[in-house]
């Protein structure tokens, strides 16, 4: 394991004019940061929480979860760990709070939905969170927010959360960065107004591309149809790219296409804050980055965006950085 990390993944990530972009790594495990840390992460960009919830019988309590997230938050100090709330249902259901009887799980009960309809089990998780915030630099993240009244709603939820930490004397940290991810159409047309509720957007294109264009992203039948390199998609991230810079609130990514360095040219023209992945990808994520210029990239973007079809789309990206594997 060790051999396998490149020799180069403890340098920055930063282009050849000098521009840094932050490279984060992706967990599902708490085990998984040290991992995070030796391919040269700078954080971790997307805890996927619900796997703690997986594999047992029944819910886990607020301190098993606090002392996981504690953990975790311990190691990478001073560095950021975003903790995704639950996202549980759709593709990873849960024995034990399954909902049954839906014809699309995916467009069903499942992540913020599911934490809405049961604050009790939502509440228990914000307050292990907050909890360990305490040990280092803490973010909190809702997945699959389709409207602001979720947001706002979630946001209420936290601060109860806090308020009866306060009440209990139990020590936590209040004043976190507040995000969302950006995975459902709706939120990419309405990102103006999400904007205003919260510090981060971080794009989730593996749920994004499979909302677009119609493509269950489990379905291998129609896989050859799931690529981010669609018109459709690219727009998007552009006009996400536009209303974070406006707002002036972060923009992450923590999709799989942040993770491949194929598409660095396309997330570079976008001009994104931080890309966080599988720790595996991370030094050549790295390398690409280091291979390239921000300003040639922006030039590249822009003759992007004009292009009508995936395959001419595709064509210029080989033809202006096919040596990027
Ligand atoms: C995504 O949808 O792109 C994402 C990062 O979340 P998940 O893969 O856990 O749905
Ligand atoms: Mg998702």
């Amino acid at each position: 394991y060790k051999a396998e990390i490149s020799r180069g993944s403890q340098l920055p990530a930063q282009t050849l004019d000098g521009f840094s972009i932050q490279i984060m790594g992706n967990i599902e495990l708490p085990e998984e940061v040290v991992s995070v840390r030796d391919y040269g992460g700078n954080g971790i960009g997307l805890y996927r929480t619900e796997f703690q919830y997986m594999s047992r019988a029944g819910f886990p309590t607020e301190d098993e979860l606090f002392d996981k997230y504690k953990d975790v938050v311990e190691v990478m100090s001073p560095n950021p760990v975003t903790i995704r709330t639950l996202d549980i249902n759709g593709d990873k259901a849960l024995p034990y709070a399954s909902v049954s009887e839906e014809m699309n799980p995916a467009l069903g009960m499942r992540a913020i939905r599911y934490c809405l309809k049961n604050p009790d089990i939502f509440k228990t998780q914000l307050r292990a969170i907050l909890r360990a915030a305490i040990y280092g630099n803490v973010r909190i993240m809702f997945p699959m927010i389709s409207n602001c009244e979720e947001v706002i709603e979630a946001k209420k939820l936290l601060k109860e959360a806090a308020a009866s930490l306060h009440e209990q004397d139990i020590a936590f940290k209040e004043d976190i960065d507040v995000g969302i991810m950006v995975e459902v159409p709706s939120a990419v047309i309405i990102a103006d107004l999400l904007a205003d509720e919260v510090d981060f957007f971080s794009i989730g294109t593996n749920d994004l591309i499979q909302y677009s264009l119609a493509i269950d992203r489990g379905n291998r039948h129609v896989s050859y149809l799931y690529n981010p390199v669609h018109p459709a998609i690219i727009r998007m991230l552009k006009h996400i790219s536009d209303i974070a810079h406006n707002k002036g609130i972060k923009l992450f990514m923590c999709g799989e296409m942040a993770g491949n360095p194929h598409y660095i040219p396309i997330l570079l023209g976008l001009n994104m804050d931080e890309l966080s992945m599988n720790p595996q990808s991370i030094p050549a994520v790295k390398n690409a980055i280091r291979s390239l210029s921000m300003k040639d990239a922006g030039v590249f973007f822009e003759k992007l965006i004009t292009i009508k079809t995936e395959q001419e789309m595709k064509a210029l990206l080989e033809e202006s950085y096919g040596n990027i594997t």
